[in-house]
This record gives C-alpha cells, structure tokens and sequence, in this order.
C-alpha cells in the first residue's frame, strides 16, 4: 500500500485487513490512482460505495416452514451510467466480497469503455441444495425486496456463480409485474442474461468464455505461444469455465485438466471440451468423467500447460498454489482468483498475468448489448454481437498493452490504469454535484 492510500484508509477509518477481499482490490486500485497523480478526492470517492444495500426476508420452504434470507446488493459507482453487476447465490456470499466485485465492476465497465457503472449482489443460499420451486420464490422475493434500488434506468443485475438465465428470467417477470407505472415495455430491460426468447442476446450465455478466448487467441501468440495444441487447462466448468474451454478448444487448444468442487481430472492427450459440458451438465461436476484420471488438488496445480484459466471463485491462487503452479500465463476468467501474495509470487515467477478485468469483461459487454437491445425492442443476429464483442474486447487488450507500455507496469496495474484515467477524464468534465 503507498502512502497516499495509508492517508484514504485512515481519512475513511479503514485498519487495513489482509484477508478482506474488498481491502485487497481496494488497494490496488487507489495504489494506481496515485500513481496516476489522480486527485484525493476521486481516491475517496472511490474507496466506498454509494450504496450498500441489505435484505431479509423470509421465504416459504417446501417443507411447510419459512426460512429468513439475506440478499446484498452494493452499488459501486454510476459515474458512467446506470449501476451493472451480477446476481450470486453461494452459501458463502458476504457484504465483503460483494463490494470487492462491485468496485470490479465499476473498473471492468471503465476499462471497456461502457456507458456502465459498477455494481454486485448476492443472496447467502446453496442453489443447489434447493428446490426450483423454492429458487423461484426467493427469487421473487428477493427481487420484490430490492424495490425501486434496480431498473432498466438505475441498475440493471445479471447471472453469476449459483445464478442462470431461468433466474433471471423470474427476476424480470417480478420486476415487471410490480408496478406497470415502471412500463411494461422496457421492464425487461431490468436485467441481463434472460433466455433468449424471452429479452435475452443471442451471444450472452456464452459471452465471458467467448470474450477471455477473444484475448488469449490475440495476446498468447505475442507472448511467443502458438495457439494450435496449446495445452491449457481450467479450474471451475461452470459458465465461464466451460465456455472458456469449448472455445479455446475450437481455436487449437488442447485441455489437459480440469478442477471442480467434485474434484480434479487430468488426461494427457487431452479431455474432450464439449463431452466434458455434458457430463458435467448430467451430472453436476467434473468427478468420473470417461478417460481421464482423477488427480489431487497440487497434482492439479502442476500440471504443465502453456495457459492456466482459473474460472471459479475468489482468492482460489494463494502463494501455495502460485508455487505449484506450472503454466506460462494465467488468464483470469474469475473475479479476483489471485490473492496479492499469489499475484506477486507469480510475477517473481515470469509468469504472465491476464487480468480479470479485462479477461471476463465479454460478459458485461455482450449484457450492455442485450439491453440495448430491450430498449430497442429488437434482437441481432448473433454474427453481430460477435462482431462488436470481438472489437471491444481488443480494444480493451490494447488500452491495457499501452498502458502497460506507458506506466512501466504489469498488465493488472496497467488495466486498472486505463479504467482510472476514463473515470478520472468522466470526473473532471462532469464536476461534484452541486
Ligand atoms: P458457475 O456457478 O457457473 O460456476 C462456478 C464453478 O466454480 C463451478 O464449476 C464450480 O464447480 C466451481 N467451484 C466452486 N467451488 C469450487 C472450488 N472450491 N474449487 C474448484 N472449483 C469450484 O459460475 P460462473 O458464472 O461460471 O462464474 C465463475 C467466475 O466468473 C466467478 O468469479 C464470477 O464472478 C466470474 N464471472 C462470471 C461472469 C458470467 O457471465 N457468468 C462474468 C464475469 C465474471
């Protein structure tokens, strides 16, 4: 931490803790700022959220009982726009996290140049261990509890871990069934990632696994490694994860192993990306998938491949895995899955670190799209979300290239840099109100 961010902590009452995930981003972003020679109070404003919203409510369970839920959303910064950000539902959500990944979001907008704020929410539940009729109603529920904090206007959510387009979809319908004086017509536009029959994009389900191949395929090749046969392999097959590997697979990769909550599997003539999807899709995880070997966790880690893409949760690559670790570049598919430990044992290592911010933003951007979209009250085709999501995403590779070039920095330093030096740009012309 630089002695300009000491100063905000202090100012803000903040004792610096080094497992807080929210201290963690926090930090790195007003270290850049001061780098940047940004004024003080752009590094305060930022170094808090405009709002942090909490819920309760209780939910009608199947077995006759009620249970109380907790639902969060924070909003970041809407600077730029209306407040974006997913929707998690883990039994381990917590106010914490969910302003970390709010100030992501706040970042990953600004990076990408959309007309986006930051924001993130989460509901502490295991999604697995309920039933669909007790999902649909908590999240009514819990969507009838954030009122008027979202809208098409104001904050629009998305899936993330535990969460999918069927949710979103109830969280629409719910949205919009509670009052018609928000306007039946563009109330769709509350949320991102709905099905594609009803308000979705064609390109969304796909979009964050399709963006990070998007980067890869144009950055791995300047780094000296060929993308046909590039072993890589993938922690989380969730959306990102699966998506992230189906498409490399596609563009000449060649996954060697995979870890999940169930487990770790390896095969060195590779795993097949799309048998894989099934069978986790069958099944629930990675664990027995045919022809490949059931590993250990570290033997996960060491596995030798060109690209490690970890796309499950945060804080996941400490310095112990970061010491195992066997692969050239690291390409962030999840939020935050480096700790500051691992981030900087890695960079000791030579190993090249694809940030986050600019790895998993094809999920924002192909969002931004579907709301356009519903504000249309139109639909693409899928060739051109493909085509501005291709576009925006190397742009945003270049921005952090340059920036990198510029400052002298690493490429997470350098896309915290790009998006800090667009927030600060969208500060001075607008002023502090009043
Ligand atoms: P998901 O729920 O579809 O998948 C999560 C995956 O993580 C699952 O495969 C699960 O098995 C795995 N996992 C959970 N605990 C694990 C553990 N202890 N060890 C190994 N694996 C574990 O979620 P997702 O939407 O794919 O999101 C994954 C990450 O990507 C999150 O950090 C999320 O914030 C980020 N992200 C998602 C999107 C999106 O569009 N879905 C966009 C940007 C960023």
């Amino acid at each position: 931490m630089n002695g300009q961010t000491h100063t905000v902590f202090d100012e803000l009452g903040f004792r610096y803790e080094p497992d807080s995930l929210y201290h963690q981003v926090i930090t790195d972003v007003l270290d850049t700022s001061g780098r940047l020679e940004q004024p003080r109070h752009l590094q305060l404003i930022l170094a808090q959220p405009k709002n942090e919203i909490m819920v309760h409510y209780p939910v009608l369970m199947d077995d006759g009982n009620y249970r109380l839920f907790k639902g969060y959303r924070v909003q970041h910064n809407n600077i730029l726009g209306p407040y974006k950000g997913g929707i998690r539902y883990h039994p381990d959500v917590s106010l914490d996290h969910v302003k970390a990944l709010a100030v992501l979001m706040t970042m990953k907008c600004s990076l990408m140049r959309l007309p986006l704020g930051g924001a993130k929410g989460g509901v502490q539940v295991d999604s697995r261990a309920v039933s669909t009729d007790e999902l649909r109603r908590m999240t009514r529920r819990f969507t009838s509890a954030l009122g008027d904090n979202i809208g098409p206007n104001h904050d629009i959510p998305a899936p993330d871990v535990g969460t999918n387009a069927q949710i979103m979809a109830w969280m629409a319908d719910t949205y919009i069934n509670l009052s018609d004086a928000r306007g039946r017509f563009t109330g769709q536009a509350v949320v991102t990632g709905k099905p594609v029959a009803f308000g979705g994009s064609y390109g969304r389900e796909a979009a964050t696994g399709q963006g990070l191949v998007y980067v890869v395929t144009e950055l791995l090749p300047e780094l000296g490694i060929p993308l046909d046969g590039c072993p890589f392999s993938v922690i989380g097959y969730g959306n990102v994860g699966s998506w992230a590997g189906r498409l490399f697979e596609n563009a000449g990769g060649s996954l060697r192993g995979v870890m999940d909550h169930t487990g770790a599997i390896h095969a060195d003539a590779g795993l097949d990306a799309y048998e894989l999807a099934e069978h986790v899709a069958a099944t629930g995880g990675v664990a027995g998938f045919k022809n490949a070997e059931a590993i250990s966790v570290e033997d996960f880690y060491k596995l030798n491949v060109d690209l490690l893409i970890p796309a499950a949760l945060e804080q996941m690559i400490t310095e112990t895995q970061a010491a195992w670790i066997n692969a050239k570049v690291v390409a962030e598919g999840a939020n935050a899955p480096t700790t500051p430990e691992g981030d900087r044992l890695l960079r000791e290592r030579g190993i090249t670190i694809l940030p986050a911010i600019l790895c998993n933003s094809g999920g924002v951007s192909v969002s931004y799209m579907e709301w356009r979209q519903d504000r249309d009250a139109v639909q693409w085709r899928e060739e051109r979300v493909q085509d501005e999501l291709r576009s925006l995403m190397n742009a945003a590779a270049q921005r952090v290239k340059l920036a990198a070039h510029r400052y002298g920095v690493d490429l997470r330093t350098a896309a915290y840099a790009s998006a800090l030096e667009h927030i600060g740009q969208v500060y001075e012309l607008r002023g502090i109100f009043p």
